[in-house]
């Protein structure tokens, strides 16, 4: 009779449930076609995958998108399972001429999607700028979102301590992600890693000198992954419905 109740096996409860259940991860891409969406979101997941539905290869299991699809995949690691589903977009801006800028319909549709989901910008192909290029091409974006009153995840908030805080503004910062995607590997060193070759040498993806793919892939898959399923849920969601409710209610 020491006054031990035992209630801290909660989070042994909590988790072997969640273990149980498994988690789920709705991405959407959206941009044009040729941009690198479905090259983008190999890149980060394929290797990982153990299953997708529908399908008996997963050698290019992101491949057309020639309609609005959701394909499902299943994800493990370490014992736990992640169902992902990506909704892989037709090029929605196609009919739209192709410059190098944010275009009214891109804002339009940004501005509609960051009501009912977690936006993340990028700059795909990024190793087609040079880096003075692209830092322009940052600040120019980064002054039209803001320009335009886009919220971008991830949001301020009361909850965070000062090392989650210190993490997102360094994304804040960062955003948008400038990526270089690949489905092929090159030899650098000796070495082969998922890269490209254009005119200026090789790219290794996962070098940081490089592109920023590996930030925006811990930011998707390690540090925040929880957070994301949870704002669309909480926030997102709830702002979805009371909309919806209103609507029915006129
Ligand atoms: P999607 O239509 O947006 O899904 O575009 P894809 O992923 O199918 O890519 C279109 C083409 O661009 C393919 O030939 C890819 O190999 C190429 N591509 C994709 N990502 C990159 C990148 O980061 N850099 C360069 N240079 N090419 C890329
Ligand atoms: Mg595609």
């Amino acid at each position: 009779l020491n006054g031990y109740v035992g209630f801290d096996s909660i989070t042994r409860q909590i988790e072997k449930k969640l273990l149980k259940r498994g988690f789920q991860f709705n991405v959407i891409v959206v941009g044009q076609t040729g941009l690198g969406k479905s090259t983008l979101i190999n890149t980060i997941f394929a290797a990982h995958l153990i299953d997708s539905k529908g399908r008996t290869s997963a050698e290019e299991p992101f491949r057309q998108t020639t309609e609005i699809q959701t394909v499902s995949h299943l994800i493990e690691e370490n014992g736990i399972r992640l169902r992902l589903n990506i909704v892989d977009t037709p090029g929605y801006g196609d009919q739209v001429n192709n410059e190098n800028c944010l275009k009214p319909i891109d804002i339009v549709v940004l501005k509609k999607l960051s009501e009912v989901v977690n936006v993340v910008p990028v700059i795909a192909k990024s190793d087609s700028l040079t880096m003075e290029e692209r830092v322009a091409f940052k600040r120019r974006i980064k002054s039209e979102l803001a320009f335009h009153n886009i919220k971008l995840y991830p949001y301020d908030s009361d909850e965070l301590d000062e090392h989650e805080r210190a993490l997102n503004d360094s994304i804040k910062q960062m955003i948008p992600f400038a990526i270089v995607g690949s489905e092929k590997n090159v030899v650098i060193d000796g070495k082969s890693v998922r890269g490209r070759r254009n005119r200026w040498g090789v790219i290794n993806v996962e070098n940081e000198q490089h592109c920023e793919f590996v930030h925006l892939r811990d930011f998707l898959t390690r540090t925040h992954l929880q957070d994301l399923i949870e704002t669309t849920a909480q926030i997102h969601y709830e702002a979805f419905r009371s909309k919806q409710n209103g609507i029915f209610a006129n």
